[in-house]
């Protein structure tokens, strides 16, 4: 297969956390416009993973390539920069602002949460924010608080907020916990909507969630990967179901 198609190249990577590998020498390719969700039991490395992709974690050794860049010695602000934007488990927004100002200081324009306070919104600005809280379905609360807004609502905007600086690669990190039934119907709409364009990695458990929005699915265990491919194989593999979906 060629490489050329792929926006993330991971080649031998390892982590290493008090002589315990919690990565160990991972492979793992990302094509474009593609959604890979990963899988796992807990410890398998998953969120590691994340962190090291996005520059928060340093690898012990290997190599990480977003678009033919190596970045896994990069700062973290400037992996952002490149195109990567990464959703924690805990949602980080502005309690105390609205929906539009917490879209507002995520343009990336290097204005920070005080400085928008006191800024006038450009039309460009303007029409991003629009595009964006119709995507993640925010559009009638713009005005509200944000701390006001269900916790489905805040995982919603906080997914916007990373829009607002269109990555190219979006990862997310269990977006759907804690979520009610039908803000998982709502999740997985939107992110089958705003992966057009551009690549994601999704970690999630749900296995019907799953389902809704893999196009392949990486299954991790003990920093390695186990099984990799269409969800109805891995779902049949009995290595996977041993380790996983069996219990
Ligand atoms: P997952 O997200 O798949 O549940 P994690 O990536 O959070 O797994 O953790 C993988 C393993 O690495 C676990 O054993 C965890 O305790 C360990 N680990 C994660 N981060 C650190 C760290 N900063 N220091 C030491 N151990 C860590
Ligand atoms: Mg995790």
């Amino acid at each position: 297969m060629s490489t050329t198609n792929n926006v993330l190249t991971i080649e031998k990577l390892t982590v290493a956390f008090d002589g315990f590998n919690a990565i160990e020498s991972l492979n793992l390719q990302v094509e474009k416009d593609e959604l890979r969700v990963i899988i796992g039991p807990n410890g398998a490395g998953k969120t590691t993973l994340l962190d090291l992709i996005c520059g928060r974690t340093r690898a012990t050794s290997g190599s990480i390539r977003f678009k033919n860049q190596e970045i896994s010695k990069e700062a973290e602000h400037k992996i952002v920069r490149a195109g990567i934007g990464r959703k924690f488990q805990t949602p980080s927004i502005y309690e105390n602002l609205s929906v539009f100002q917490n879209l507002e200081v995520s343009y990336p324009s290097g204005r920070g949460v005080f400085g928008a306070l006191a800024f006038t919104c450009t039309p460009q600005v303007r029409e991003r924010m629009q595009a964006v809280a119709e995507e993640i379905g925010l559009q009638e609360v713009l005005a509200i608080e944000a701390g006001l807004l269900s916790h489905g609502q805040k995982q919603w905007l906080e997914i916007g907020m990373l829009l607002m600086q269109d990555p190219e690669l979006l990862m997310l990190d269990e977006p759907i916990a804690g979520m009610s039934v039908r803000e998982r119907e709502l999740t997985a709409e939107l992110l089958n909507r705003i992966c057009k364009g551009r690549s994601m990695i999704v970690i999630e458990h749900d296995m019907n969630f799953v389902k809704q929005i893999a196009h392949k699915v990486t299954v991790m265990h003990q920093g390695k990967i186990l099984a990799e491919g269409a969800m109805e194989d891995v779902q049949a593999d009995p290595r996977v179901i041993d380790v996983y979906l069996g219990h």
